[in-house]
């Protein structure tokens, strides 16, 4: 999956927690195998080479995942849109490779959730147009979450976290306290700039830092926008939290896409989420159900839907 994944959790039993933790990895690994654009030989990969031809059976768990992502296009107005990828390819944020104009002008009509076309019956998978590619970078790690959480509790765990990079899904408390989850400072390396309690919920962060390259000053990062094909700027983090990880993850890429005023708005429609992001200038905001957590620093009212708005 590219990234770090940590496991959490007491068990009385040193082998058979151990075993647990295994097991979370392994699944880790079973889903990258399978929903990885990086592996040619997954099935994402198969049907990113042949759905234009013809439909791909894409089975049920990569058909659900691509199922939810097109219904949370559809929930954000298009800013979650898992065809960003007919223009994603082009990018290479470790060898600092992106599109030219050509390329970009050419790929980015391939954008559009819509080309997407599911058999809910066949669990088959078809591409519209020529050229469309999917992934599932900011969806994937919510899903993976939430199947370690649980493979824990299914053996009895009641209190941990299974996390993949801005991802995490929490079991119950911290033995009696809530957890304390920290929302990185976009530009301060191993600082947090905000911590927020909770307890049995998901969480996710997307963060303008954690794939980029810089080329005459300007951030190149794995944010990008349907619209333009190119990396959206105005914000520099996306937090979302609630009760479904599949559901954070892609939300908080959203939020960043939305920026500060659309995406919270989103989210204050949603009863059950609650967003904080941090805009380029620093700037800490809240969706409307969060009291603001930790006064002084840098705080901004809420921001409130327009009555009508959601
Ligand atoms: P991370 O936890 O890796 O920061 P995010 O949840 O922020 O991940 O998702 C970023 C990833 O989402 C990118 O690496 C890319 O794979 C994918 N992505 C980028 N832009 C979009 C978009 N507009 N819609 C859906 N997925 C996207
Ligand atoms: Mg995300």
């Amino acid at each position: 999956m590219g990234t770090e994944i940590r496991v959490w959790f007491w068990h009385e039993d040193t082998q058979l927690g151990n075993a647990l933790v295994e097991e979370v990895f392994e699944e880790a690994e079973r889903i990258n195998q399978m929903m990885s654009t990086y592996i040619e030989t997954s099935l994402i990969s198969e049907v990113n080479s042949k759905a234009h031809e013809a439909p791909v059976d894409a089975g049920d768990e990569l058909f659900y995942v691509v199922e939810r992502a097109v219904d949370i296009s559809v929930l954000t107005l298009g800013a979650f849109d898992i065809t960003y990828e007919s223009v994603g390819q082009h990018y290479d944020f470790r060898e600092g490779k992106r599109p030219d104009a050509d390329t970009l002008s050419r790929e980015v009509d391939k954008i559009d959730y819509r080309f997407v076309e599911l058999d809910h019956e066949k669990k088959t998978i078809r591409f519209a147009v020529e050229g469309v590619r999917i992934n599932l970078g900011g969806i994937a790690k919510g899903y993976f979450v939430d199947r370690g959480a649980d493979i824990l509790r299914e053996a009895g765990i009641e209190h941990g976290i299974v996390t993949a990079g801005g991802d995490s899904r929490l079991i119950g408390d911290r033995r009696g306290r809530p957890w304390m989850v920290g929302i990185r400072d976009p530009r301060e390396d191993g600082q947090v700039a905000i911590s927020v309690p909770l307890e049995g919920e998901a969480i996710s962060t997307s963060g303008d830092y954690e794939r980029y390259f810089e080329e005459d000053g300007i951030r190149y990062h794995h944010i990008i926008s349907p619209k333009s094909g190119e990396p959206v700027a105005g914000v520099h983090s996306a937090t979302v939290f609630g009760p479904d990880a599949v559901m954070t993850d892609a939300l908080s890429t959203s939020v960043f896409v939305m920026g500060v005023e659309e995406g919270l708005t989103m989210i204050g429609c949603l009863p059950d989420y609650e967003g904080i992001v941090i805009d380029s200038e620093g700037q800490i905001w809240y969706s409307t159900g969060l009291e603001n957590p930790s006064a002084p620093l840098h705080d901004k009212p809420a921001t409130d839907p327009e009555p009508g708005s959601c």
